[in-house]
């Protein structure tokens, strides 16, 4: 079976990440305005209506800022834990009680050909998670905000052909910059983001012969650059003797922009 993998907005000014097959069409976050998201569609030939399903990871704003005004708009199902509904349904506004839909972590969830399967994260929210996709015998991971790694997201990112993981920050930056300490403190925590060392260290230990796309995400603007990001994981990989290019394909999700467009 074919899916599409394509990030429409990544970083800490907001993400959102397209997946598809031919059947079906689904988002991951709506972090960016509506009309940026429709924008990015539009991009890819679809409109809001395209879309069979909106899944939340948690309820900060770079997650959430165009999911109800998308909803209303599309008439699009949002997905999320409970206590990811709790959390955010004062900011999405009114939804109407049919697009209300509930996801758990550790079960599956079925639209047409889909299935979604969320994993529990470390990260400063109410019930955050992480999201494995499976299309046929394909399987796409999206595994971002992450304060330390876990066996559980160790063992839900094993065996994707696509990965989005998060290279959010370097270490020194943080720690040089210009940030008030708490927030420092905040992205540094067990509870905050992963850092590009981190993503590097985890890559070298989960990449395996399934492994064919990975992307960069949810880098910070303050604290990280692309090609800092790229060369850090690059290299630690290298250090484990994995080789960017010649056993996958390594790239950046694009802050603002609809990123590379992925066919499997
Ligand atoms: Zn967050
Ligand atoms: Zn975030």
């Amino acid at each position: 079976m074919a899916v599409e993998f394509c990030t429409l907005a990544s970083g800490s000014s907001g993400n959102s990440t397209y997946i598809a097959t031919k059947y079906t069409r689904i988002l991951v976050d709506a972090g960016v305005s509506g009309k940026k998201i429709q924008e990015c569609l539009a991009e890819l030939k679809l409109t809001g209506q395209d879309i069979d399903g909106l899944f939340i990871t948690h309820e900060h704003i770079d997650h959430i800022k165009g999911a109800g005004i998308l909803s209303r708009r599309f008439n699009i199902p949002i997905y999320a834990t409970s206590e990811t509904w709790l959390a955010m349904e004062d900011s999405l506004g009114k939804i109407s009680p049919a697009n209300k839909r509930f996801v758990y972590p550790g079960e599956n969830c079925i639209i047409n050909d889909i299935c979604v399967k969320p994993f529990c994260i470390p990260h400063d929210a109410a019930d955050p998670v992480g999201y494995n996709i499976f299309a046929g015998e394909k399987k796409i991971t999206l595994a971002t905000d992450i304060g330390h790694i876990t066996d559980e997201i160790r063992e839900s990112i094993a065996g994707s052909e696509i990965l989005l993981l998060e290279a959010n920050h370097d270490e020194d930056m943080v720690q040089k910059g210009s940030y008030p300490w708490h927030l420092k403190k905040r992205i540094l925590s067990d509870m905050g983001h992963l850092s590009n060392k981190t993503a590097g260290e985890l890559l070298s230990s989960v990449v395996d012969g399934k492994t064919k796309h990975i992307f960069l995400g949810h880098l910070s603007q303050e604290n990280n650059d692309p090609h800092l990001a790229f060369d850090t994981v690059e290299s630690i990989l290298g250090k484990n003797k994995i080789q960017v290019g010649k056993h996958f394909k390594m790239d950046m999700a694009y802050r603002h922009n609809t990123g590379i467009k992925v066919e499997l």
